[in-house]
């Protein structure tokens, strides 16, 4: 997303009404008034065709994939690996084998920590991640860490939210063997220049995994035109079910990695003696997973990608401006985040004010969003502060959503004195 500046008003290709319509929940209320819904970091909410899909499934094509002869089993086996073809389409994976479901982004991460750390870390080794992580990229690499006895290194960041890329060159050593960075914040909704990251990492020898979880709700990525080895993200984010998210993965990496967990579906044969792995990409699918929600993931994307990206995108940019200004003209409020290159999430507090306090009171006001750390605490205590106020959007939030935020916390501040 580039910072080149937008028409104010919304590309006339882009019915934000009917798009509204999609998403059943939004035209409910919430504590008798209409719900903004503005916490879309945390989940997105849902189109009516990914309701159907799973309403679909569980009435007419419910059954165990992959190992049944009868007709059920095939149907839920080909409409699972049609998702998964899908999916990588979405992401121009080169293969479907290279996407692997997992049960969002934290497992994908703990995934690629959990195989590649312990077959490939040792002693003295180093790996890298930014001040401003999920806990979900930072704890899973502590853990193999402190297992294998490597050193974990964070990149330093300024005060307005962008990542010190000088000190970060300075961190790469002959001893990195990864670099796991979010490709955008989702306290922040810093855009991380991610091509550099990749670029100066891969010249280090070092790999690169990317948390796409905050950048596939606000933008297309095309894996092999950006070069990671590993990309992550959460179905639940980008308008498909919870419980669901993609590991993708470079081949070779994948093939080369042990599998983590085990169980049916990974295995080629399995006696007393010795066992041995399918191959990709059921090596690393142990059990049964969660059929609905790869083939609802799918129909999430299916939805998505009918959209014209330039104008969503436009549209997003638009309310990203039009609410940064709205709030910093409210007296008090300090936006925590203002770096060039952002996606659509504002974070901010209001002088003297708990945020739990102001989202309690948005919350009376029907306008639904985020308070706390964001399960990112390392970054809550480089501002030496305990949370913030996150307003998150979505491609079918609305100008008059940002203007119900203003009204409410224009009222929360009054009451709060
Ligand atoms: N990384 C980032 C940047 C996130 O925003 C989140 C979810 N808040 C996660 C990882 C974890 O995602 P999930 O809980 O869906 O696994």
């Amino acid at each position: 997303m580039n910072q080149a500046t937008v028409p104010m008003e919304s590309s006339v290709t882009f019915d934000i009404d009917r798009i509204r319509r999609d998403f059943p929940i939004l035209s409910r209320e919430v504590n008798g008034r209409p719900l903004v819904y503005l916490d879309n970091g945390a989940t997105s909410q849902k189109p009516r065709s990914v309701i159907d899909t799973i309403d679909r499934y569980y009435t007419d094509e419910n059954a165990n994939i992959h190992r049944g002869v009868h007709h059920l089993s095939q149907v839920a086996t080909q409409a699972y690996e049609d998702a998964r073809e899908t999916i990588a389409r979405w992401i121009n994976a080169p293969a479907s084998r290279q996407v692997l479901f997992t049960r969002g982004t934290t497992e994908a991460i703990n995934l690629v920590a959990s195989s590649w750390g312990r077959d490939v870390l040792f002693p003295g080794d180093e790996m890298v991640v930014s001040t401003m992580e999920h806990h979900s990229n930072i704890v899973p690499w502590q853990m193999i860490c402190e297992e294998r006895c490597a050193k974990l290194k964070v990149i330093p960041m300024s005060g307005n939210g962008e990542l010190d890329m000088d000190a970060f060159e300075g961190l790469l050593t002959e001893r990195t063997r990864l670099v796991s960075v979010a490709h955008v914040s989702n306290t922040l909704g810093t855009i991380n220049p991610v091509r550099e990251i990749i670029a100066r990492a891969h010249e280090a020898g070092a790999l690169v995994l990317l948390d796409g979880a905050q950048a596939l709700p606000h933008m297309r990525i095309d894996v092999q035109e950006l070069g990671a080895d590993f990309y992550a993200f959460s179905g639940h984010k980008v308008f498909g079910p919870t419980g669901v998210g993609i590991l993708y993965g470079r081949e070779e990496l994948l093939d080369s990695m042990p599998p983590y967990q085990g169980g049916g579906d990974m295995i080629e044969k399995v006696t007393f003696e010795r066992t041995t792995y399918n191959t990709l990409p059921h090596k690393f699918e142990a059990g049964t997973p969660n059929i609905v929600g790869g083939i609802g993931l799918a129909a999430a994307i299916d939805y998505v990608s009918a959209m014209d990206q330039a104008a969503f995108m436009a549209h997003e940019k638009d309310l990203l401006d039009y609410a940064t200004s709205a709030l910093c003209d409210i007296p008090g409020l300090g936006i925590v985040g203002t770096a060039a290159d952002k996606a659509s999430v504002i974070s901010f507090n209001l002088e003297g004010q708990h945020p739990f306090d102001v989202g309690t009171l948005l919350d009376q006001q029907g306008v639904a969003v985020r308070t706390g750390h964001h399960c990112t605490q390392p970054l809550m205590d480089y501002y030496g502060i305990p949370g913030t106020v996150r307003a998150s959007f979505a491609f079918y939030n609305s100008r008059a959503d940002v203007d119900a935020l203003v009204n409410a916390i224009r009222r929360a501040a009054d009451m709060l004195g």
